[in-house]
C-alpha cells in the first residue's frame, strides 16, 4: 500500500481531523502527506506537488470541497479522491450522487470522523481504481470522430460483449445483454460512451453499427456450441435505428438466418428513443412486437416520458437504471425509485430487470422487492461470450479461466 510515493493531500478546516488522518496515513507507511485547511491552500499544494490521492472535507468556510472538485476537474486530475463530510446520512448520499457528476475518480463520500480501518479500506479501493481501472477511465477521451470510428469498424474492430442476466428467484442464467465494444488496431478497447454518441449523430452509422453488433453476437452465439434455446439476448436499439425503415424486417431475417427465435431477442429501447418522431418510432416498435420480438425500456426512470410510453406500447420488460440501483442501500430516494419501478412493473405485468447489482446486499434487496432479473458486476462484467461457460441442465453462470 505504500506505493503512493507521489503524496497524499488532506484538506479539512478542522485541525483535529487533519491530524488524526495524518497519523493514520503515517501508520500505514505513507511519507509524503500534505495538509491544507481550505480549498485555496489545497490548490497551492496540488500545483506544487504530485498528489496521487486527496482526502477532502466538503464543508469548509474558505473555498469548500466543491471548489476543490471544480479545480481538480478542470485539471483533469487523474488521482483518487475521498470526500469527507460531517453531514447527516441523507445529505451525504445526495452529495455522493452529485459528486458522481464530476469527471473524477471519487472513491467514496464518507462520514467523519474516519476510523483507521476505514482509511485503510479507502486506500485499498483507491489503488484498485487507479491501478486496475477495469471499467471506465474517469477522463474518458473525447468521443471518436466519425472518420476514426469508421476506420476502426472497417478494420473489424467492432465486437459484441455479453453481460449475464440472472433470474433472481432461481439464481440461474436467464440470458445476456449484448454491449458493443470497439478495439483499436493497437488492441486497446474503446467503451460505448466514446463511440455511440458519434454513431448516433449519423443516422447511417448507428444503424450500420447496430446491425454489425447484432450479427457479430449471432455469430458468437452460433459458435458457442452450448444450448442457447432457453436463453434471451438483449440488444440496445436507439431511436435513429428505429427510424431506418427496414430495421424490423432486417432483424427478422437475420434472426432467422442464425436460427434464433424472435422470442429470445429483446430490443432494449433507451428513453431517448422516445423523443424524436414518436409516431414512426411507435410504429416500428409495434412491428417488432408483431414479429414476436420482446421490447424493453432501458434506463427506466431517467427520463420523463417513460410511464406514458409504458402505457402506450406493449413492453415486456423494464430495466431500472443502474444509477438508482448502485446506491439504493445508502440513498433513500434511490431506494424509493427502485421500489416504485418494481411495483409499477408488477402492477402492469411486465418483467423487471435491475442493472448495477454490484454486491449481494443489493441483490437481496431488489429480490426482496420482487425484482425478477438481476444484472451487474456481482454476477459478471461484460465479456466475450467465449469466456462464459454453462451447461443446459444447470444453467448457473461460471467464468472460464
Ligand atoms: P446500458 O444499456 O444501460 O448498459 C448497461 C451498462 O451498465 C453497461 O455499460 C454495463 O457494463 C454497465 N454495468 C452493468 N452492470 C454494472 C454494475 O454492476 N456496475 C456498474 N458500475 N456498471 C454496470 P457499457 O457497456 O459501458 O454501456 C454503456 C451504454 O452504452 C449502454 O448502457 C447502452 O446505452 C450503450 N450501448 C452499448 N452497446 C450499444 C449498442 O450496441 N448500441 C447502442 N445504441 N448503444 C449501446
Ligand atoms: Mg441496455
Ligand atoms: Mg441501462
Amino acid at each position: 500500500m505504500s506505493d503512493f510515493q507521489q503524496g497524499i493531500l488532506v484538506v479539512d478546516d478542522q485541525q483535529v481531523v487533519r491530524h488524526t488522518l495524518f497519523l493514520c496515513l503515517q501508520n500505514l507507511g505513507f511519507k509524503n502527506i500534505y495538509q491544507a485547511e481550505n480549498g485555496r491552500e489545497a490548490r497551492k499544494v496540488l500545483n506544487a506537488h504530485s498528489i496521487k490521492c486527496v482526502f477532502c472535507d466538503l464543508n469548509m468556510p474558505v473555498e469548500d470541497g466543491f471548489e476543490v472538485l471544480k479545480f481538480l476537474e478542470a485539471q483533469a486530475y487523474p488521482g483518487a479522491i475521498v470526500l469527507m463530510s460531517g453531514e447527516e446520512e441523507e445529505v451525504l448520499a445526495s452529495t455522493a450522487n452529485l459528486a458522481r457528476l464530476y469527471q473524477l475518480n471519487i472513491i467514496e463520500c464518507v462520514a467523519k470522523p474516519l476510523s483507521f480501518a476505514t482509511v485503510k479500506q479507502l486506500l485499498t479501493a483507491s489503488e484498485r481504481v487507479l491501478d486496475i481501472e477495469g471499467n471506465h477511465a474517469p477522463h474518458s477521451p473525447p468521443p471518436l470522430t466519425a472518420k476514426l470510428l469508421k476506420g476502426y469498424i472497417d478494420k473489424g474492430g467492432l465486437n459484441a460483449f455479453f453481460q449475464p442476466q440472472i433470474s433472481l428467484s432461481s439464481g440461474r442464467l436467464k440470458g445476456f445483454e449484448v454491449l458493443a465494444r470497439l478495439f483499436k488496431p493497437d488492441g486497446s478497447m474503446v467503451f460505448p460512451d466514446q463511440f455511440i454518441p458519434t454513431a448516433e449523430k449519423h443516422f447511417e452509422s448507428i444503424t450500420e453499427l447496430t446491425k454489425r453488433v447484432i450479427e457479430c453476437a449471432y455469430q458468437d452465439i452460433n459458435q458457442h456450441g452450448q444450448d442457447i434455446a432457453n436463453l434471451s439476448f438483449a440488444f440496445n436499439i436507439s431511436a435513429k435505428v428505429l427510424e431506418a425503415a427496414n430495421f424490423p424486417q432486417w432483424l427478422q431475417a437475420t434472426t432467422a438466418k442464425y436460427q434464433l427465435r424472435p422470442e429470445q431477442v429483446i430490443c432494449e429501447l433507451t428513453e431517448t428513443a422516445f423523443t424524436t418522431d414518436q409516431a414512426t418510432i411507435d410504429t416500428q416498435m409495434l412491428r417488432l412486437k408483431m414479429m414476436k420480438f420482446k421490447l424493453s425500456i432501458d434506463d427506466f426512470g431517467t427520463g420523463y416520458s417513460s410511464i406514458a410510453q409504458l402505457h402506450a406500447i406493449p413492453f415486456d420488460e423494464l430495466k431500472v437504471d443502474k444509477r438508482f440501483v448502485l446506491d439504493c442501500l445508502s440513498n433513500t430516494k434511490s431506494a424509493a425509485v427502485v421500489e416504485q419501478s418494481i411495483q409499477l412493473a408488477k402492477a402492469i405485468g411486465v418483467d423487471v430487470v435491475a442493472e448495477g447489482i454490484e454486491n449481494k446486499d443489493i441483490g437481496d434487496f431488489v429480490k426482496s422487492l420482487g425484482c425478477d432479473i438481476g444484472q451487474g458486476y456481482m454476477y459478471a462484467k461484460p465479456e466475450p461470450l467465449a469466456v462464459f461457460d454453462w451447461n443446459s441442465a444447470d444453467i448457473k453462470i461460471r467464468t472460464r479461466e
